[in-house]
């Protein structure tokens, strides 16, 4: 069914697993990533930057994934990703999306308050969930770049008030990832993590999935991570197998031998993170 991040991260923390949410960059890798949740038995959240929402048009986002989450019956969430304009963000509501992330990180930490409370009152009138950000999440985020130097990691007590004053569904943090990153991976600051999931009770976020070593996923979901966002690894799969098939296939053959080899890569990429998203330690599992 199509339904929204505070429904599937309600179900992840009972259960002590995390929802993946993969990044699409166009409608051709999409239906094979839901298919991939729907063989893993888990739900999936979908999200779009805002330019590519504006590039295929976030109705058609939504009829799309709308239509198959309820086709095939996988609980299945729209997310709109880093969005700073409150114009994208009611953009996306208005056409259907069921969740938005406000990213009010590089602003002042009043400012970011009131903006994200603001969008948490039109999207919870709307039963959209929204998700907020604080602190910096290294790499490059919506075209800007963040440098290793000016990495801010998230302060627990900051968090606490954040999450009070806001009443966002979910709080992507910054303990240590970067966005982008595939050639190498990242040192995850997993004390920082228990110190926010100690005192912070919303389901947490981690941006920048794909530069997170594998043997760190559980102890990032046993301490509270119930959003897990891998976009880099999806697209620069996708992109290197099209490749190779654009290379090999002559001009007048159908587009679908370029494309289907590219979904398929993605799908499978999906279905291994899924089964370590699930948890081993999870009541699923047991
Ligand atoms: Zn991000």
């Amino acid at each position: 069914m199509y339904t929204t991040l505070k429904e599937v991260t309600k179900t992840a923390t009972e259960l002590n697993f995390t929802v993946g949410a993969f990044n699409t960059h166009n409608l051709e890798m999409l239906p094979e990533m839901i298919e991939a949740a729907k063989e893993m038995g888990s739900p999936i959240i979908i999200q779009t930057s805002v330019d590519t929402a504006k590039y295929i048009g976030y109705s058609v986002l939504v009829s799309v994934v709308r239509t198959i989450a309820d086709n095939e019956m996988v609980d299945a969430v729209l997310h709109l990703d880093h969005a700073r304009d409150f114009d994208d963000i009611k953009a996306a509501i208005d056409s259907g999306y069921t969740s938005v992330m406000y990213d009010g990180s590089h602003l002042p930490f009043k400012e970011n308050i009131l903006k994200t409370k603001a969008v948490v009152e039109y999207a919870h009138k709307r039963g959209v969930s929204v998700e907020g950000e604080l602190g910096t999440i290294g790499g490059t985020e919506e075209g800007i770049h963040v440098e290793e130097n000016d990495k801010v990691y998230t302060k627990p007590a900051d968090a606490v008030e954040f999450v009070a004053a806001t009443g966002v569904d979910a709080l992507a943090i910054a303990i240590g990832t970067n966005h982008g990153q595939f050639k190498s991976k990242t040192e995850v600051n997993i004390p920082l993590l228990k110190e926010i999931h100690a005192v912070v009770h919303i389901p947490l976020v981690i941006h920048g999935g794909t530069g997170v070593k594998e043997e760190d996923y559980p102890e990032l979901i046993n301490h509270g991570i119930r959003k897990f966002n891998v976009g880099t690894e999806l697209l620069v799969n996708w992109t290197k197998t099209a490749q190779e098939s654009f290379a090999e296939t002559s001009i007048n053959q159908s587009l679908r031998h370029n494309v289907i080899p590219a979904n398929d890569v993605c799908k499978s990429i999906i279905k291994h993170k899924i089964g370590l998203f699930m948890n081993v330690d999870s009541p699923l599992n047991k």
